[in-house]
């Protein structure tokens, strides 16, 4: 039997520095600087600018929570969901530099009682699930700060 392997559930949303640290991939506009997350290549979201080639950069690993939730209800095939079901907080955090707010789950352990808005977050990585070929799919998420 070979080694499990791990592959990030959408390719091309985050990468791993050399330390191992996870961040973003977004997209800056580099004619008025706008960020746009998740990445494209093309199309400013600035309504007053006509750039049209973005360039990839990597975003903040921190940011400060914005707003937050507890999701207690298993989402409905096809989405993944562990057998049994176990609620998880979903935080809004604004990246520190760009000021995007970018939505993602919240590590297994930290729910809703355990969020304030203003607190500062940090990016991590956690397994979403193990696809039909046994490689565990990774996705971004946030954890509470150290
Ligand atoms: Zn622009």
């Amino acid at each position: 039997m070979s080694p499990a392997s791990t592959q990030p559930a959408i390719e091309g949303w985050f990468a791993e520095d050399d330390s191992g640290s996870p961040h973003l991939i977004g997209a800056r506009c580099p004619q008025c600087g706008t960020y746009v997350f998740p990445p494209r290549a093309s199309n400013c979201p600035n309504p007053g600018c006509d750039g049209d080639q973005l360039e990839s950069v990597a975003l903040s690993r921190r940011g400060t929570l914005w707003s937050y939730t507890e999701n207690r209800y298993a989402p409905p095939p096809p989405y993944p969901a562990p057998d049994p079901f176990e609620p998880f907080a979903v935080a809004a955090v604004q990246l520190a530099e760009e000021g995007l707010i970018v939505l993602g789950k919240v590590v297994d352990d930290t729910l809703a009682a355990d969020l304030k808005v203003g607190m500062e977050m940090e990016l991590t990585t956690m397994p979403l699930f193990v696809d039909d070929d046994g490689v565990e799919r990774i996705v971004y998420g946030w954890r509470i700060a150290s």
